[in-house]
């Protein structure tokens, strides 16, 4: 009830001023008739229905205005009937059509005036809902939003430009009073709620200078001259403010300027908080140079590991075929030849040894290996050759199946050949470790359409179930005395040539290990 008289006593106001705006009318438009036809004044009398026209111009809408004109009009054809009947008067005919005519051009002006004043009214209702609309989401905003005065700080730079200077930057190193002489130049307008959240009381406006807030040692203030320097659009940079609790803070600030350098004086500055961003990106960092140093530590590890496995069996040929040296050397007669035989076998085995600590080194640095074409059938005799100790102490027969036209494939020598050294190593210690069995390994080369392929099937017991899974993983042994890195290094190295190796139990027993080859295009 209340509401609605509030609002009934402003529409009854207007309505009263209306009311008694058009009863003056109806009282003008009878005098108005009254001396137009009752008495003898020979001017255009009627000309005055224009008062009438403009004293109800508020209270009547466009047709109610139409109707009165049409009224005023007839009134005053009416008037000149009665004041003159049939009886020509032409002085008097052209003042009625001259106040005909002053009707007809008020009631025009009238309507076009109020359609006017109609669209200004909508555009000025349409105008303040934008404004809201901007003032609800400036104040709503969880984005710190602030609107500055760039206008004089825009005039100061043109004025150097129009002077002269071409690299702020530049200038600014010789003028160290200009960024502080800047800041001074900006003033705050309004600040949202986040804004005041972000920074406490400082930039809000009329509270201080913006100085108090950019820290000393932040780039970003000059960074942001440049642009307005350089006339263009938009800013974005980090910064580093000063909250009024003294907290340091980065932020992420983003400004776009208008063209119409006009509105210089309400320009919308956005500050997003990215401190904890930063922090966490800082400690990631850290992180991950930790990370990277425990991979380090950890890949000298695995190198460590890697050759000292590898390089067992050419140091422990080594030690072999020395002490069987010693053996023939002690004869009596010495048996030369035998020392030779065994010196030739200490010579390749260093020499091997020499080349695996060569080729890791190449595989740390990253140096481009020289790759060559290699013989399978060759590989596979010379490594019988070289464990040739191994085979006969445990009594194990070495067999090779394979085609007489196999192609060579490109591969680094000493890779390849370690893979296969130690595939058979580990089916000797298999064969080994179960005596009673028919002692075998059978190596067999396939040559297939794209790749060629090299099987290592021992008659051993087979991999282990637990093992199974995890087999290609460092440190994965069930040897009491093994390393559990021979497979994991074979797996890498066939990888880094383009091939594979995988591994199975045969179906008529034991284990099988096939090297997968890429075969070279002739
Ligand atoms: P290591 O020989 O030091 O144990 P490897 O990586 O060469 O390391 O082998 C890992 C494991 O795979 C061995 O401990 C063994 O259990 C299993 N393995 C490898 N080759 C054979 C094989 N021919 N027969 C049965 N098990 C095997």
């Amino acid at each position: 009830m209340k509401r609605l008289a509030v609002i009934d006593w402003n529409g009854w106001r207007a309505w009263r001023s209306g009311a008694i705006g058009t009863a003056l009318a109806f009282v003008l438009a009878g005098a108005v008739f009254y001396v137009d036809t009752f008495t003898d004044i020979h001017s255009a009398i009627a000309v005055f229905y224009v008062m009438v026209l403009l004293l109800s111009a508020e209270a009547l809408t466009e047709r109610g205005i139409q109707l009165l004109t049409a009224f005023c009009t007839l009134l005053a054809i009416f008037s000149y009937g009665l004041s003159h009947g049939l009886d020509p008067d032409l002085p008097a005919a052209l003042r009625l059509v001259v106040s005909i005519a002053a009707l007809l051009t008020t009631c025009a002006l009238i309507i076009r005036n109020d359609r006017a004043r109609l669209a200004l009214l909508h555009f000025n209702a349409a105008l303040q809902r934008s404004e809201m609309r901007y003032r609800t989401i400036f104040e709503q905003s969880r984005v710190a939003l602030w609107e500055r005065d760039y206008s004089a700080v825009r005039s100061h730079l043109i004025s150097l430009k129009e002077s002269g200077v071409t690299d702020l930057k530049q200038y600014a190193k010789q003028d160290p009073e200009l960024i502080a002489r800047c800041i001074e130049l900006i003033s705050t307008v309004a600040a949202n709620a986040a804004a005041l959240e972000l920074l406490g009381d400082v930039g809000t406006p009329n509270v201080g200078s913006m100085r108090r807030y950019i820290a000393p040692d932040d780039e970003s203030f000059l960074d942001l001259l440049v642009v307005i320097f350089n006339g263009e659009n938009h800013f974005e940079g980090r910064g580093t403010i000063i909250a009024a609790d003294g907290k340091t803070k980065q932020v992420l600030v983003t400004i776009g300027f208008p063209d119409d350098i006009s509105t210089f004086d309400r320009v919308i500055v956005g500050m997003i908080d990215i401190t904890e961003r930063e922090l966490t990106q800082k400690a990631l960092l850290e992180a991950q140079s930790e990370l990277a140093l425990a991979l380090r530590v950890a890949t000298v590890g695995a190198l460590s590991a890697s050759l000292a496995h590898e390089l067992n069996q050419p140091l422990g040929a080594v030690v072999v075929n020395a002490q069987t040296l010693l053996r023939w050397l002690r004869r009596d007669p010495p048996d030369l030849e035998a020392v030779g035989r065994s010196a030739e076998r200490i010579i390749r085995d260093s020499q091997r040894a020499s080349d695996i600590i060569q080729n890791t080194r190449s595989v740390i640095s990253q140096e481009t290996r020289t790759l060559e074409e290699i013989s399978l059938i060759s590989l596979v005799h010379e490594t019988r050759a070289l464990l040739e100790h191994d085979l006969t102490k445990h009594g194990i027969a070495l067999e090779l199946q394979a085609e007489m036209m196999i192609k060579p494939v490109r591969a680094v020598k000493i890779e390849l050949q370690q893979v296969l050294i130690n595939l058979v190593t580990n089916a000797i210690q298999s064969l080994a470790g179960t005596p009673g069995t028919i002692a075998r390994i059978t190596v067999s080369i396939i040559d297939d359409a794209d790749v060629v392929s090299l099987h290592i099937h021992d008659s051993g017991p087979g991999i282990a179930p637990d093992v199974m899974d995890r087999l290609f993983r460092p440190f994965q042994t069930t040897k009491a005395t093994g390393l559990g890195m021979g497979l994991s290094i074979c797996r890498a190295s066939m990888e880094a040539i383009g091939g594979k190796l995988t591994a199975a139990n045969h179906p008529q027993g034991g284990a099988i290990f096939i090297m997968t080859l890429p075969k070279v295009a002739r």
